[in-house]
């Protein structure tokens, strides 16, 4: 009897386990993908970037002799037990989740799909360490990442394995939904047409991004990686937050150019475990999502009115502080920002302006292509100073003289802003046919004052974050 693989956000064929012991047994495998409540929630790019990767995706198993069966409900446990019914398949596999939500899904589904004699089982590969098999010494879960890092880095790392060669079909394919039917990008009121040109789909992307990276980039990677402008990151949170790509995969390739004798590839090691603390963070306090991590700071008096103009500005980029606007139009064009810049904006949004994190957070979580609840919810944290391991609530990114020491030719100011630019380029431009018309910017508006200026926001923060008795 047929095995249904339920994909979710591991959109591969190689290094899959759970498609690996699937094909391994020889029976059918039927590949579905299900657009449940937790799907509708996401936000508005994520959600486009998601159904862009699906419609990928079903060709890539269209090539291997397969199909992407396609089913809506609410309740994805519904539409799997009625699959089940249809298909006759006797077992239902998929790749881990390890957000609260899915989670909570997730363990009422096997639960539900065994008592009616299915064999419903769960696999890694995700993330290269389940988040509940580091511990400290004591037994607990760690807070600060350098002891996460020294604790994981000589684990080993499972090899990834190859794409199977077929992927074997049932005699009879379930009925499906068609993607277009679903709308996913409907929330995209930015223009899509513009965004889709900086999109990189799929896991051939994915292995030539990371190929490219390890050959030309890795090598200098950490002086490169904090310079905007720079083609000097591996761009692969796109691809990972899908799965197009696993960690394990990366993992080995930093591995392979750290014994080449390639100078940054040890740091690019550290950034993937970065991520892999993310997870650990929001496995052992699910709270980081969406309350402070340490909670006084939820009595801070932070800015909250989504109405607010400063706060548009913001999201606009027209704060009038040259690094966050652009890096906010980069957001807004690309569906990702640098490193450095988000670090930049989150600073400036959090601590100049005052205003709660969350408000941020989820402006990402509607623009970004590579949200990652975990990671959002840590950098944002982290740079409001609540979080676990968070700066400390005195360091207040300077924008000006970030531009200085990162920006200092001008080039990422240069490609992402029009106003106040004389001949602004194809990057600073797509930004006005990517906005809503109700947004009424034009190129040649004249570039605003800043809305906080950086010495006044910069004492009122440190005042306000210094008061311990807010
Ligand atoms: P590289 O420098 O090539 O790093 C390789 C990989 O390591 C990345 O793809 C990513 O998976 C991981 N990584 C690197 N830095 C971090 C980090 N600080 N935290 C967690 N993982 C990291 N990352 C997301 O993937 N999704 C998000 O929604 C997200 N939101 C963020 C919000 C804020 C406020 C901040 C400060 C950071 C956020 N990050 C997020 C982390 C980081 O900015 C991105 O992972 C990185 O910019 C992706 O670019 P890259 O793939 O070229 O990274």
């Amino acid at each position: 009897s047929p095995i249904i693989l339920w994909f979710r956000r591991d959109l591969r064929l190689s290094d899959h386990a759970a498609l690996t012991a699937a094909c391994s047994t020889a029976r059918p495998v039927i590949p579905v993908f299900i657009h449940d409540g937790l799907v509708e929630e996401l936000g508005a790019a994520p959600k486009w970037r998601l159904g862009l990767g699906l419609a990928h995706f079903a060709d890539s198993l269209r090539e291997k002799g397969s199909r992407l069966i396609l089913r809506a409900g609410p309740k994805a446990l519904t539409e799997l037990q009625e699959l089940v019914k249809q298909t006759g398949a006797s077992a239902v596999y998929w790749t881990r989740a390890y957000d609260p939500a899915s989670k909570a899904r997730d363990t009422a589904i096997k639960d539900a799909l065994r008592l009616d004699g299915i064999d419903a089982r769960s696999f890694g590969g995700h993330l290269m360490f389940e988040p509940w098999t580091v511990e400290t010494k004591t037994g607990g879960y760690y807070k600060v990442y350098t002891p996460f890092w020294n604790a994981v880095k000589g684990r080993g790392v499972d090899t990834p394995h190859a794409a199977p060669g077929k992927i074997p079909a049932p005699d009879d394919w379930p009925a499906s939904d068609t993607l277009d039917d679903w709308q996913m990008g409907a929330a995209m009121n930015r223009g899509s047409e513009v965004v889709r040109d900086y999109v990189q789909l799929g896991e051939d992307a994915a292995q030539a991004r990371l190929a490219h990276f390890c050959d030309e980039i890795i090598a200098n990677y950490k002086s490169l990686r904090d310079i905007p402008a720079a083609d000097g990151t591996s761009n692969l949170s796109e691809n990972l937050t899908y799965g197009e790509i696993s960690p394990h995969q990366c993992w080995h390739a930093g591995v392979r150019a750290m014994e080449e004798g390639k100078a940054g590839a040890e740091h690019f090691l550290k950034e993937l475990v970065w991520r892999e603390f993310a997870y650990h963070l929001m496995h052992h306090t699910p709270h980081i999502l969406d309350t402070s991590w340490r909670k006084e700071w939820e009595a801070f008096p932070w800015k909250k009115d989504q109405r607010d103009a400063d706060i548009w500005a913001w999201k606009k980029g027209r704060t009038g502080i040259h690094f966050v606007d652009a890096a906010m139009r980069e957001l807004y064009v690309t569906g990702t920002m640098h490193n450095r810049s988000r670090m930049i904006v989150a600073s400036y949004l959090t601590k100049h302006m005052m205003t709660d994190w969350r408000v941020g957070q989820k402006w990402f979580e509607d623009c970004l292509i590579d949200w990652d609840p975990a990671s959002n919810a840590m950098g944002w944290q982290w740079t409001a100073g609540s979080g676990p391991d968070a700066s400390p609530y005195f360091r207040v990114f300077n924008p000006a003289t970030q531009l200085d020491k990162f920006d200092a030719d001008g080039a990422y100011v240069n490609r992402w802003l029009a106003e106040g630019c004389e001949n602004p380029g194809r990057d600073a431009l797509a930004f006005f046919d990517a906005m809503p018309r109700h947004w009424r910017l034009a190129p040649d508006d004249p570039y605003p004052d800043p809305i906080v200026a950086l010495d006044e926001g910069r004492k009122r923060a440190l005042a306000a974050y210094g008061d311990r008795d807010f």
